[in-house]
């Protein structure tokens, strides 16, 4: 708190409001487009955020990154691919020399790209029908680190299951199943899929384990 201003919730709520403007745009109630952001995150996630959705809670700038380089265009509008009767649709952040980019905020450097960035940008190359992709993740401290891709088929054939999967599950209105991942913990249904976090208790293992403190 400084003086009378919480100054850390003016920036949150600034924050989540540039997040929501930036957010694509889903018609909840249109099944047969599927957004490809939808099927490489948890299934469970994306039918909640349709049918129940709860806000998500964005920690700083660079989750802002991708979406505002969406935003302005870098040649990438955005594209549709048809499968049967559904429509699967992405955006790149940036298309550069007929390479597909995407820009990524992240809290240190990596040694490997995130599984669901691979799968993302894998299906953009499909969706765009480009053969090279880079992922490039920022650090808060200005460090990057840079992966590229080459379109591989079997990859872009588990995400069509999965829009297939999707879209039944929307039509039947049946919640997917649990998919655990490191994804959950910063996951806004949490509790819905696990416990309340306010009931997770302190384990302190060496007490429990007979090896405490006796002094
Ligand atoms: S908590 Fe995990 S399993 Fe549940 S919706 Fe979120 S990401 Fe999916």
């Amino acid at each position: 708190m400084m003086g009378d201003r919480d100054f850390r919730s003016i920036v949150e709520n600034a924050i989540s409001s540039i997040g929501k403007e930036l957010n694509i745009e889903i018609d909840s109630a249109d099944i047969q487009t599927i957004h490809l952001h939808e099927v490489v995150q948890c299934l469970r996630r994306s039918y909640y955020d349709r049918i129940d959705p709860l806000e998500i809670e964005r920690r700083g700038f660079s989750d802002l990154l991708s979406g505002l380089l969406r935003r302005l265009q870098y040649g990438s509008e955005p594209k549709e691919f048809a499968i049967e009767d559904i429509r699967l649709k992405g955006q790149v952040d940036m298309l550069v020399d007929d390479s597909i980019m995407l820009f990524r905020g992240t809290a240190g450097e990596l040694d490997n790209p995130l599984a669901n960035d691979v799968l993302y940008l894998n299906a953009c190359m499909w969706i765009y029908d480009k053969s090279d992709g880079i992922i490039v993740y920022i650090t808060g401290d200005k460090k990057e680190s840079t992966f590229s891709i080459s379109r591989n088929k079997k990859m872009f054939e588990e995400i069509i299951r999965r829009v297939r999967v999707l879209n039944d599950l929307l039509k039947e209105q049946k919640i997917p199943i649990l998919e655990p991942s490191t994804e959950c913990s910063e996951c806004q249904y949490y509790e819905r899929c696990f416990m309340k976090k306010k009931n997770a208790k302190h384990l302190d293992l060496a007490e429990m384990l007979g090896f405490g403190n006796k002094e």
